[in-house]
């Protein structure tokens, strides 16, 4: 009578037989013993690309796609007892163009007979694949499908630690001049996005990823960073001229009409371009210099591209240690104030000054206003720093009109910028100032520009009438360089308009500006204002505008601005012309 089934072994052969991975048994020789029916749908032919006998139509390789080497094989290495679980590979089916990937185990046997060793080889390019769209996803920007910002900068510090390595290692080359760079921006795509819609922002965007592939080679990552911002990594660059190059056919193309849903779109791009140094930290500080590099870029329609320039890093550097500086200048009493004289064209003789601020910084020397100015505007220190300048400048007066009765009818001249007439307490300070200082209002100017008045004029007409109120006169400053047109005169209180230095450098030698001048004098007549021309440098100058008949002047001609000492020292001299004799015409 036959032994009855035994149910473990029908059991194993059920499974085996319907297991998805391949199972293989082998003999000490590399022979097959066993093998399932995976085995034979996933490695086609005998076991020979596995490292046993017979010829195989399939290879293992690496994960690099590089062949196996016969004692790389799984067979040759279980027999040579070195057993490994769950080593990825890439196997290859001959004349198919596909890989698959495969996970193999390989373990020896022992007590089973004939049987040597174990391979069982799972196919994993479903998992392989989800994990491929996964880094995808990660990485990507989902709507062009070019890296995003993180495997870029993943990439940046790649190449930067490479260029270091090569720079140590004394590499034949120049490493810092073989990358570039590139931040690329697209003008106006806010616009287009809100005026067309999103839907058609995003295929602009994509159109214009497709557009920058076409343009890059092997040797370049372009990436979206995000919004409507591009960057193109360059390396192993001939020259740096490369990147420009570049950088012109990335605009060409950028330039050329997009045809989306129906709409011609035009659209420009702007392009930092930042030389990759091998002397840079980190990829962010890479990445800053080809963001700074757009902005330093000029408005110039020809040129759409920048390459950045260090020297204006320095610049941002001086201009932020200067906003620090200047924020303990106040507290520290190191601002000054220097005193032009106005005189009267006429007779020569000063009839005031104009304050001008000046900054005694503690390293930098005696700074004009030209390098703080602006920079208080921004930071708003401008409103402790024109307070203080007002308070000095009548202080001051107060103090030498008391001294100097030669200076009773003096006036002061002071300059206020547009942010001054944003807080709303100021013709209150103003008045507190008088009060304290005794100074009497009608021998204070403030000097404003023309541009203060482009900006919320309603509001400042009403500030400049009480001002005028008051009985302070009102100077319209450096006229002619706004680009507000005369006709404004007639809706503020000016009481003088004072003509900038630009009209009368060249109105001796240019005929358009000396016409010019001519009327805006003509013009301050019949509008009642006085007139004050600045920078009178020359006596052919002061000869002109006196045959003008133009009232005020300064300039250096008569003095620079000057020291309170100076100033107290010309006042103790007798109060005579300044100019002696009176200059040829
Ligand atoms: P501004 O009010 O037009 O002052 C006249 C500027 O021209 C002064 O320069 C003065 O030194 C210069 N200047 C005078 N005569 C001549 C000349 O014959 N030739 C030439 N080439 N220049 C001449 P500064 O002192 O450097 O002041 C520059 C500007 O800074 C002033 O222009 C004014 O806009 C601003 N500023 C000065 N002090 C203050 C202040 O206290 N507050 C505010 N907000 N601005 C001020
Ligand atoms: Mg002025
Ligand atoms: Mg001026």
């Amino acid at each position: 009578m036959a032994p009855p089934p035994n149910p473990d072994v029908e059991i194993y052969l059920a499974v085996l037989k319907h297991l998805p991975d391949a199972v293989v048994v082998v003999d000490q020789a590399g022979h097959p013993l066993f093998s399932n029916p995976a085995a034979t749908a996933l490695l086609p032919g005998s076991i020979a690309g596995l490292g046993g006998h017979g010829h195989g139509t399939y290879q293992l390789l690496d994960s690099h796609d590089r062949p196996l080497t016969l004692p790389e094989l799984p067979l040759q290495r279980v027999l040579a007892g070195q057993p490994f679980q769950h080593e990825e590979l890439l196997l290859a089916v001959n004349a198919s163009p596909h890989r698959r990937w495969v996970a193999v185990s390989g373990v020896p046997l022992q007590g089973l007979g004939e049987a040597a060793a174990l391979i069982t080889v799972r196919d994993i390019s479903a998992m392989k694949q989800r994990e491929a769209n996964l880094l995808i996803q990660a990485f990507h920007d989902p709507l062009t499908g070019l890296p995003n910002r993180h495997l870029f900068m993943d990439r940046l510090s790649h190449a930067l630690t490479r260029a270091q390595d090569a720079s140590q290692g004394h590499r034949q080359g120049h490493p810092q001049d073989s990358m570039a760079l590139l931040f690329i921006d697209l003008d106006r795509f806010k616009v287009i996005n809100d005026t067309l819609g999103h839907p058609v922002g995003d295929a602009l965007l994509v159109e214009v990823a497709t557009r920058l592939q076409t343009q890059v080679g092997a040797e370049m990552t372009p990436a979206r960073l995000g919004d409507d911002e591009f960057a193109v990594l360059v390396e192993d660059m001939a020259t740096s001229f490369t990147a420009i190059d570049l950088a012109e056919q990335i605009c060409a193309a950028i330039r050329q009409p997009f045809f989306l849903k129906q709409q011609e779109i035009y659209i420009e791009a702007s392009i930092g371009i930042a030389l990759g140094l091998s002397t840079y930290q980190s990829a962010e500080d890479w990445l800053r210099d080809a963001d700074t590099a757009m902005y330093q870029m000029k408005d110039s329609p020809d040129q759409r591209w920048h390459v950045f320039d260090s020297s204006h890093q320095v610049q941002q550097d001086l201009r932020l240690q200067t906003e620090i500086d200047l924020r303990h200048a106040l507290g520290r009493g190191e601002l000054r104030l220097h005193y032009q004289p106005i005189v009267t064209l006429s007779t020569q003789e000063i009839c005031g000054f104009e304050a001008l601020v000046r900054w005694q910084h503690p390293t930098r020397g005696l700074l004009p206003p030209g390098e703080f100015i602006d920079i208080a505007e921004t930071t708003g220190l401008i409103i402790p720093l024109g307070q203080w300048v007002l308070a000095e400048a009548c202080r001051q007066m107060q103090a030498w009109t008391a001294a100097y009765p030669a200076m009773a009818n003096f006036t002061i001249s002071v300059n206020m910028s547009s942010r001054q007439f944003s807080q709303p307490s100021l013709v209150e300070k103003i008045q507190q100032i008088l009060a304290e200082t005794g100074f009497a209002a009608n021998h204070l100017k403030i000097e404003i520009t023309e541009g203060v008045l482009i900006k919320n004029s309603e509001t400042i007409i009403g500030v400049l009438e009480q001002i005028k109120a008051m009985g302070i006169m009102l100077v319209v400053d450096d006229f002619g360089t706004g680009y507000s047109s005369l006709s404004y005169l007639h809706r503020f209180p000016f009481d003088c308009l004072k003509i900038d230095r630009c009209f009368i450098e060249n109105a001796d030698q240019d005929f358009e500006k000396l016409e010019i001048l001519q009327s805006v004098v003509r013009l301050a007549w019949n509008l009642g204002l006085e007139v004050v021309a600045e920078g009178i440098e020359t006596p052919r100058h002061y000869a002109q505008l006196k045959a003008l008949r133009c009232e005020l002047g300064q300039g250096y001609l008569f003095s620079r601005p000057l020291a309170p000492e100076a100033v107290e020292g010309m006042m103790t001299e007798k109060m005579a012309p300044l100019l002696k004799p009176t200059p040829a015409t």
